[in-house]
């Protein structure tokens, strides 16, 4: 009897491996700590052979402690960091060097370059993206740049790409399968998201040679096989990890949305086959399946979301643990006029500034410890709310927002939320949306799960935050946080 699905998410930080069943209860889990490496300021990697190692051991004490045999896990899904860039031999499968982490910046003055000669509107048209170091292209070009040889092995067919999806797909299948899917190709800045293929016009412009790329399918289909603990057992389910959290909280339909607070935030809005203008926010590939036409999503994300608790706790030591930021903002009936700006690196969607660094306003005699946390927890929602307006006309946003991530634990932040967006927010039962939306498209393709109308019953419920603001309270609270923003990005 197959009675499980095995979903491995591997993050920036760590690769998991979650058992879940049929009800999308976890029945095991196991987690490896991936290292990192910094060589130069602003940079940022991992080697590929430790990010398969990791993923592996994980997925392998996930299984053994659980007790079940191999045989009764149904299929395996895959959900991972984006963007994450990586090159392999493939008589070999040595990587050329270490992968080029999202958050590495080094290729900054390439995107800067391809901006000022022009290009950005081009690639926005295409891909849905604004030109950014974050995404695949640059730092392909830069591994193709700066290893010897490369760029001719890769024309000769030597040389692989891919994402991280892509890669432990690779390793998983001992070399036989070379793919990716729309959700993950839609971030590498490479992928024409109307054709739902590699744009020749970008391959052309990066000077990528196409017999590199993986082949591109849905993000819920047979992608191979693999022999684990004695059994063959399918991969049929794959996604970047926003996209995978998106489905994860069954936002299945057009003007679902999720936000996932975690050191920064990400919402996410469904907007079905209808491909939305961006106006400043990303337009990027949802996850669907097999025979579906692609699905978009509206992307828009907060740099400094869960962060800037953390920076209460190690730099000003206000607490001792991010949890009791609740208590101690309950303390007080507001902010009393204290606004916290994060821009600790930059504001990102609606405003885009790069150069805009963190402030704090409205500060009296009267202000305490108490209004300064309430603050930084406050300043996690009006960013989202940012993001929310700038979406709410053109995603069709259906008016609730589902939550998780690890700062969604935090009651105040998100009856803050709710009131200051003046929408419902809720709580996702389902405490790993991300491995839970690898799961459900592995899940459903390989039977186990029948249809998104069964999945949207396990994820139905959790805890909802009705607003309670009113309209007055909220305008005038949003227009002093505006204020706040706008001295920030002024400075
Ligand atoms: P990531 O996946 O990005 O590492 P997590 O989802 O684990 O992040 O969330 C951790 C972030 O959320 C940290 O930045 C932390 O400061 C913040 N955080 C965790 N718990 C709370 C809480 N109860 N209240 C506010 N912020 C919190």
């Amino acid at each position: 009897m197959k009675q499980y699905i095995l979903a491995l998410d591997e993050g920036t930080t760590s690769a998991r491996a979650i058992l879940f069943d049929k009800n999308a209860h976890i029945v095991s889990m196991a987690q490896n700590e991936i290292p990192q490496y910094y060589p130069h300021p602003g940079w940022v990697e991992q080697d590929p052979m430790e990010i398969f190692a990791c993923q592996y051991a994980a997925m392998t004490e996930c299984v053994a402690k659980s007790g079940i045999r191999s045989e009764e896990i149904s299929a395996i899904g895959i959900t991972n960091q984006r963007e994450t860039t990586i090159v392999w031999e493939k008589a070999t499968g040595r990587p050329i060097a270490n992968a080029i982490v999202w958050q590495c910046r080094r290729t900054a003055e390439l995107c800067e370059q391809l901006i000022s000669d022009g290009h950005a509107p081009r690639i926005t048209e295409i891909t849905g993206l604004l030109p950014d170091a974050y995404f695949s292209a640059t730092k392909l070009r830069w591994l193709l740049d700066h290893t010897e040889g490369a760029q001719a092995r890769a024309e000769a067919g030597d040389l692989l790409f891919g994402t991280v999806d892509t890669w432990l797909l690779w390793k998983l299948t001992d070399g036989k399968c070379h793919f990716t899917d729309r959700s993950n190709a839609s971030r590498t800045m490479l992928y024409d998201l109307d054709k739902g293929d590699w744009s020749d016009e970008l391959l052309s412009l990066f000077n990528i040679p196409r017999a590199m790329l993986p082949k591109v399918l849905p993000s819920g289909c047979m992608y191979g096989e693999t022999e684990f603990m004695g059994a063959a057992l399918p991969i049929c389910g794959m996604a970047g990890d926003q996209q995978a959290a998106l489905f994860g909280q069954g936002c299945f339909e057009p003007g679902d949305a999720k936000n996932t607070y975690g050191t920064g935030c990400f919402l996410l809005t469904n907007t079905g086959s209808v491909r939305v203008k961006g106006d400043g926010l990303l337009v990027t590939s949802a996850a669907s399946l097999e025979g579906e036409p692609t699905c978009f999503a509206l992307e828009g994300s907060v740099f400094t979301g869960g962060a800037v608790i953390k920076w209460l706790r190690d730099e000003l030591r206000l607490i001792d643990d991010a949890h009791d930021s609740e208590y101690f903002a309950k303390k007080v009936p507001d902010s009393g006029g204290v606004y916290i700006v994060p821009a600790f690196t930059g504001l990102g969607a609606p405003y885009w500034d790069m150069h805009a660094r963190g402030m704090v306003t409205g500060i009296t005699r009267g202000c305490g410890r108490n209004h300064i946390i309430r603050a930084a927890l406050e300043s996690i929602a009006y960013q989202t709310e940012d993001l929310l307006s700038a979406m709410s006309g053109k995603a069709g946003f259906l008016g609730a927002l589902r939550v998780d991530g690890g700062a969604s634990s935090n009651d105040f932040l998100m009856q803050f939320q709710a009131d200051i967006s003046g929408i419902p927010v809720i709580r996702s039962p389902i405490t790993e949306a991300t491995a839970a939306g690898a799961a459900f498209l592995a899940g459903l393709t390989a039977g186990f799960w029948q249809s998104r109308a069964e999945l949207s019953e396990l994820t139905s419920g959790g805890t909802v935050f009705e607003p309670k603001m009113s309209a007055a309270e909220r305008s005038r609270l949003l227009a002093g946080w505006h204020k706040a923003v706008h001295a920030c990005v002024e400075m």
